[in-house]
């Protein structure tokens, strides 16, 4: 029974106790999860900042290569 219970937690690495992660937010933004028992970081969400960086080297990738095309055409 307490096996099923502990599904949707997660073990604190630090710790070692079975914890229900406490989302911290920042700039209303979830920022980091934390251990309640010990305030160890389990998790950080900064996924979304490195997306749009990614994003915006997609999106330079893609005008260099676009650049490069109307270069080809003119020649
Ligand atoms: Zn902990």
């Amino acid at each position: 029974m307490t096996l099923t219970k502990t599904t949707n937690k997660s073990f604190c690495f630090h710790c070692k106790s079975p914890v229900m992660p406490k989302v911290v937010f920042y700039h209303n933004e979830p920022d980091a999860s934390i251990c309640p028992h010990c305030n160890a970081k389990l998790k950080t969400f900064k996924n979304s900042a490195k997306l749009e960086d990614r994003l915006l080297v997609k999106i330079v990738a893609f005008s260099i290569v676009l650049y490069l095309i109307a270069l080809a055409i003119k020649l």
